[in-house]
């Protein structure tokens, strides 16, 4: 039956295929299809593991002193129980059988089931009972890990090719750094029940350039695996089952998105100007460091925004030490060619959780209010000096610079700038070479920050504001919340009022400032940024072309002309009226 599911469209672009269902803890152990001819290989795995786990229990059994205390031998006879229920590995094993899916995959898939139908049941002491079937399940991964060397191995994320037809991720959420592990591999599209347009998922999923809807808040529970779908990133639209006559005209659509992409490259090599001779830098933001090699190719003028806390997201890595990240830094400042690169100090907490290696942000990460970005850095000196370091040794090759996420007081600046100096120091002593007058740079993304404007203007060399954090703030709502979606509007007047008069500030005190949130990359907002005077955008090279394109039709005088009326419409129809006539 055919029915259609809405979200929050993330990531334009339209994707045809089946749905690859990715449970929460599935996202935890490997996924793929095992080989065909393979099966009963993979299924002796599964039954393998469940020996391994039995023995385990019976040595803990047996070893147990005689004055433990009683719980600890019921507690090993429960687990002992479920795990001698044949039920417990029959499903998976059909799974593995008819599906091919690979043994933690097919276990978790069926752990998943169960939790579900325990979480229904009224009576406590049999609900407490999903507790331990988890454990034993998660016992039993931990076996089947044990018996490959490496773990959690990318590659063994499921690519498309391998089941034939176009696949869509449907998960119901995705952390940030996991959206990365998928960049490899051919998924065309990703629907998750939870997200924001905003949260750290959605940005990487754009960056991917992979059509993404989110929020869809069923999803997960509704699609099965294996279903065909029609997503449509641009109407946040998930399509279950499509009949043919659906799915020829969204491939209609499809085509002729292609064929705008191509026409849009034609501009690759025009000069960013508006029609009034204004010059505009076009600025990628990356979130690792290859990308730059696409953001150079699309014509960016720099690296606005490179967001390093990625390198620190790998929940299988210990944390990058000095010489790793200099490595790191060094390359894109390499492949930049002697163009600017914002290397933003990390920036984890709220939805972006540290990796195996952290110690104090969990896996979940922490409320957006939170120990986040600077706040943390200060927190970690170590950790922050050896980013110092990294950072400052990559500006001997080009020009790397500093761009501090989150501040808003004047000691954490004090603090921040004393680290700088410290890390300089410690180069200094070990002979290494750095640019001792390396650019240090602001994000302004706590509406605090913007209302002090004059602290940040003397102090740094350079402002960033953060579109995405100080609409989260100034708006009070979490922007990884899909409940509170709806009331992220870049339109809010205290918003333009707020943008505008950081950008005119820092103008009159010529102060470069450039915005690198979402906005920047958003092509309907672009005729507005540039009313406002913002002369330098940095976004995701995906969406450089698409904002050029707006830049070379706009006349920047007209548009400046036409601003205060927006500034001071507070209705909304007031509002609308004025943004019309200003894009007119
Ligand atoms: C922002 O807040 O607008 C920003 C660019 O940083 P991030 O999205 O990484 O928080
Ligand atoms: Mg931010």
């Amino acid at each position: 039956m055919t029915f259609a599911l809405h979200g929050i469209p993330v990531s334009k672009g339209i994707a045809i295929g089946k749905a690859v269902l990715i449970s929460r803890a599935a996202l935890e152990v490997s996924h793929y299809l095992v080989e065909p001819g393979k099966e009963d290989a993979e299924a002796q795995k599964l039954l393998d593991a469940f020996d391994q786990v039995r023995l385990e229990l019976e040595q803990l059994r047996q070893g147990l002193p005689k004055d433990a205390p009683q719980e600890m031998a019921a507690f090993l006879d429960v687990h002992g129980m479920i795990l001698a229920d044949p039920a417990l590995a029959e499903k998976p094993i059909k799974l593995i059988r008819t599906q091919r899916l690979n043994a933690a995959w097919a276990l978790t898939t069926e752990l998943n089931d169960l939790l579900e139908q325990f979480a229904e049941i009224e009576d406590p002491y049999l609900k407490e009972r999903a507790n331990d079937i988890r454990q034993v399940a998660e016992r039993v991964i931990k076996a089947l890990n044990a018996q490959k060397k490496d773990v959690l191995n990318d590659s063994e994320f499921l690519p498309a090719t391998d089941i034939g037809v176009e696949s869509i991720i449907v998960a119901h959420d995705i952390a940030p750094h996991d959206m990365l592990r998928f960049k490899e591999h051919a998924f065309t599209g990703f629907v998750t029940d939870l997200g924001g347009k905003t949260s750290h998922t959605a940005i990487v999923a754009r960056s991917m350039e992979i059509p993404a809807v989110v929020g869809v808040r069923h999803a997960s529970e509704m699609i099965r695996h294996g279903d065909w779908l029609i997503l449509d990133g641009e109407q946040g639209l998930v399509v279950v089952s499509p009949d043919e006559q659906l799915l020829a005209e969204y491939r209609k659509l499809q085509s002729q998105a292609a064929k705008e992409a191509r026409k849009l490259q034609q501009l690759k090599h025009a000069k960013t100007e508006t029609l009034d001779r204004v010059d505009i830098e076009l600025l990628a933001n990356i979130e690792l460091p290859e990308d730059a090699i696409q953001a150079v190719k699309l014509g960016a003028v720099g690296v606005g925004l490179f967001r390093s806390e990625f390198l620190f997201m790998d929940r299988k890595q210990a944390l990058p030490d000095e010489e790793q990240q200099y490595q790191e830094y060094r390359r894109v400042v390499d492949l930049m060619h002697g163009l600017p690169v914002n290397i933003r100090t990390i920036d984890v907490g709220a939805d972006k959780a540290l990796g195996a290696g952290g110690t104090d942000v969990s896996q979940t990460g922490t409320s957006p209010l939170g120990l986040r970005a600077i706040r943390w850095s200060l927190t970690e000196p170590e950790i922050f000096l050896t980013q110092l370091r990294a950072i400052l040794r990559a500006s001997a090759h080009g020009q790397a610079r500093i761009m501090i996420p989150m501040l808003a007081h004047a000691k954490e600046i004090d603090e921040t700038f004393r680290l700088i100096e410290k890390a300089k120091q410690q180069l200094h002593q070990r002979g290494q070479a750095f640019n001792p007058n390396i650019q240090v740079g602001a994000m302004i993304e706590i509406p605090a920050a913007a209302l002090v404007l004059p602290l940040f203007i003397s102090r740094f060399d350079f402002l960033s504001i953060g579109t995405n954090d100080l609409i989260q703030y100034t708006l009070a709502i979490d922007r990884a919340d899909h409940a509170v979606a709806h009331l992220y509007d870049p339109l809010h007047p205290a918003i333009l009022n707020l943008i505008a008069n950081i950008i005119e500030q820092a103008k009159r005190a010529n102060i470069p400032v450039a915005v690198c949130g979402e906005m920047a990359g958003d092509p309907s907002l672009t005729k507005l940024l540039l009313a406002m005077g913002l002369t330098d955008f940095s976004m995701h090279f995906s969406q450089l072309l698409l904002v050029k394109r707006e830049i070379l039709k706009a006349n920047v005088g007209m548009l400046r002309a036409r601003f205060p009326r927006v500034l001071k419409a507070y209705e909304p129809e007031a509002q609308a009226k004025a943004l019309e006539r200003l894009l007119a």
